[in-house]
């Protein structure tokens, strides 16, 4: 093998290695431009441009592979192409006939329904909490994983951190019903020997499980999405800074704007009246972003005196 040969070796190498990468993090795509799969689509054995100097053993990425443009910022004229990794779907641009959406997301529910790939949590659960609200949501939340009493009624968010939600969402102005409540696991993690508690779900479950969620935002395609504490932001968008840190700055969750705040449960176990305060200033932002009316009175929920 000639030297060039090496150097394109170890630049695909690189490139795999890189996807690779991305992909444990959590990333399902990335963004190419047209040019990028022209050039891609030409016969491997098109002459590479000589190197001005002897191959190194670690050729330089090119800048574009090292640091792919976010989806969301590329210019009109010029839009990035969404590949999907193997097995996964991307969301067509094209606004999806309301009958079909409909109809896809039964399917969907239908097929989350009748999982066992978690034979462990397929046989102890009681029910699948796959999701609910409005399926034509701008505003999405995004929860860890289903309690004992969101396994007994098969719904997300129904106990005491599911009410703090539900008031939550009241404060904005909206309804339960004009959101949409899912969690990255479906199912309850199980607790063999306890008859009661929560466990966090295991990467493997969140892997398991992961393809749901994202079927149900392709489809959903809220404006905003709200990860709620750190399985959420982590199940979403891969291993990141902790919860603290990260939540009220805006993150991206293919090219949809996501908000990390701390979970209700956080606010139920800490009733500090600033830990309140950072919530409330997350939804505010969320609000914003969406274009809601924020009174003034809203605006002050939770300032001391
Ligand atoms: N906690 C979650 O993360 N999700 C639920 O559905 C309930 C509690």
């Amino acid at each position: 093998m000639g030297p060039m040969a090496d150097a394109y070796e170890q630049l695909l190498d690189a490139t795999i290695q890189h996807l690779e990468d991305l992909k444990s993090r959590g990333v399902r795509h990335v963004a190419v431009s047209s040019e990028t799969l022209r050039a891609l689509s030409q016969p491997v054995s098109a002459p590479l441009p000589k190197p001005a100097s002897p191959p190194v053993a670690n050729p330089p990425i090119p800048s574009a592979i090292r640091h792919p443009p976010p989806a969301i910022s590329a210019p009109a004229a010029e839009q990035p192409t969404l590949l999907a990794l193997p097995g996964e779907t991307v969301p067509a641009s094209a606004p999806l006939d309301p009958q079909a959406k409909a109809a896809a997301f039964a399917a969907l529910r239908q097929r989350a329904l009748a999982c066992v790939k978690c034979a462990h949590l397929a046989s102890s659960r009681k029910n699948v909490a796959f999701g609910i609200g409005s399926i034509d949501a701008q505003l999405m939340f995004v929860g860890e994983a289903p309690g004992a009493d969101e396994d007994e009624q098969g719904e997300p968010f129904v106990g005491k951190a599911g009410q703090l939600l539900t008031k939550i969402i009241q404060a904005t102005g909206l309804k339960r019903a004009d959101v949409y409540i899912a969690n990255i696991l479906k199912c309850r993690p199980d607790t063999p020997g306890q008859s009661a508690g929560n466990r966090k779900p295991t990467s493997d479950e969140m892997a398991t499980c992961i393809p749901y969620l994202h079927e149900q935002i392709d489809l959903i395609r809220p404006k905003v999405i709200i990860a709620l504490g750190a399985t959420a932001v982590e199940g979403l968008l891969g291993k990141t800074l902790g919860i603290t840190k990260l939540r009220g700055t805006w993150k991206t969750y293919r090219g949809t704007p996501l908000m990390p705040t701390y979970h209700p449960a956080y606010l139920l176990r800490n009733q500090a009246m600033s830990e309140k305060r950072k919530v409330w200033e997350d939804m505010l932002a969320v609000m914003e972003k969406l274009e809601m009316p924020i009174s003034e009175k809203q605006r002050n929920y939770f300032l001391k005196g």
